[in-house]
């Protein structure tokens, strides 16, 4: 039995998927002609209530070009010190975007519009122009963190006060619908871009979006063009996506029982929080755990390894029930 906890990124197709893909229509989606990318396009922006949306290959291409949107070469983007935008996504924002970043430090990265406030840039003749805050949600590096909606409000109402740009990077915003409860349509609105991934928690093997108004969705057209991100039958591909928006986001709940039941069980190791497993991530803190993940390896159970005596594990459609207790055994009894 392979248990594979590294990431949701490793799900594979179900037959049920790889049928909804062999039977899409496509077109060449350069041209705006394929079908399904539209078809796909049109239902998440509606989703979040928007007016337009734009297939990309990755999540990284969906931020980044909600960022060169938002924030102009020379100025300055802010964000929190774990997001993804600026450790993992090898320093795209600068080196493609011209764009400076600065950071906050919070903890588990939630955010705190406290911390963000005093960090604004008003336009002046010698310091670099706050132009937009960007806010990962749920939180990868913080364990999988759920935003406060009355953070996020407050967050908005900040950067309307400051006329700044809100960028949300929700690759797994999905998780954070589940747990919060919260529409998609709310975040949807506090934001002036989303980007979204369909090859995480939902399954599908390829593809992101970036979610936004229809002036901005054009623009979004030429920055992913001169990326290199226009596909042509990318139909293929969105058919897959379109399954997992119309059936995959109802069950992550199933995952956020499993990652607390996951916790729970190793938590009298002192390996982990359970308090803090918010969603389908359980960070770990192990010593030497690269030796601790080569050996549960040896026992068919993937874990990641993030620093010296830390790692994560992430819960997703292809770990079930049986794949948690099998987890368990090897891991307690590597950590005992
Ligand atoms: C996975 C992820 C992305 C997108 O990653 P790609 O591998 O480029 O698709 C963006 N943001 C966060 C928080 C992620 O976890």
């Amino acid at each position: 039995m392979i248990v594979d906890l590294r990431s949701d990124t490793v799900t594979r197709p179900t037959a049920a998927m790889l049928e909804a893909m062999t039977s899409a229509d496509v077109g060449d989606d350069v041209y705006g002609e394929d079908p399904s990318v539209n078809a796909l396009e049109a239902e998440a922006a509606a989703l979040f209530g928007k007016e337009a949306a734009v297939f990309t290959p990755t999540g990284s291409m969906a931020n980044q070009i909600g960022l060169q949107l938002l924030v102009r070469p020379g100025d300055e983007l802010l964000c929190d010190v774990k997001a993804h935008v600026v450790n993992f996504e090898m320093g795209a924002a600068a080196a493609l975007g011209g764009i400076s970043s600065r950071t906050w430090t919070s903890a588990n990265g939630r955010l705190d519009t406290a911390l963000v406030e005093p960090m604004i840039n008003r336009p002046h003749p010698y310091s670099t122009t706050t132009r937009a805050i960007a806010v990962e949600n749920t939180h990868n590096m913080g364990g999988g963190t759920v935003q406060p909606i009355e953070e996020l409000r407050a967050l908005r109402a900040l950067a309307d006060a400051h006329d700044l740009g809100l960028h949300l990077d929700g690759a797994r915003i999905w998780n954070a619908h589940a747990a919060s409860g919260v529409p998609l349509s709310e975040y949807g609105a506090l934001f002036d871009t989303v980007s979204v991934c369909l090859s995480k928690g939902l399954g599908a093997p390829v593809g992101s979006l970036l979610i936004a108004d229809a002036e901005r969705i054009e623009r979004a057209r030429v920055i992913r063009k001169r990326l290199g991100g226009g596909m042509r039958q990318a139909g293929f591909l969105a058919a897959a996506g379109r399954y997992a928006l119309a059936n995959n986001i109802e069950r992550l709940a199933d995952d956020h029982v499993r990652a607390r039941h996951l916790a729970r069980s190793l938590e009298p190791f002192g390996v982990c929080e359970a308090a803090q497993v918010e969603t389908n991530i359980v960070l770990l803190r192990v010593r030497d755990i690269a030796q601790v993940a080569r050996a549960a390896a040896e026992q068919g159970v993937l874990v990641s390894v993030l620093g010296p005596d830390w790692g994560r594990m992430v819960t997703h459609l292809d770990v079930d029930d049986a794949g948690i207790e099998h987890a368990v055994k090897v891991l307690g009894t590597l950590v005992r």
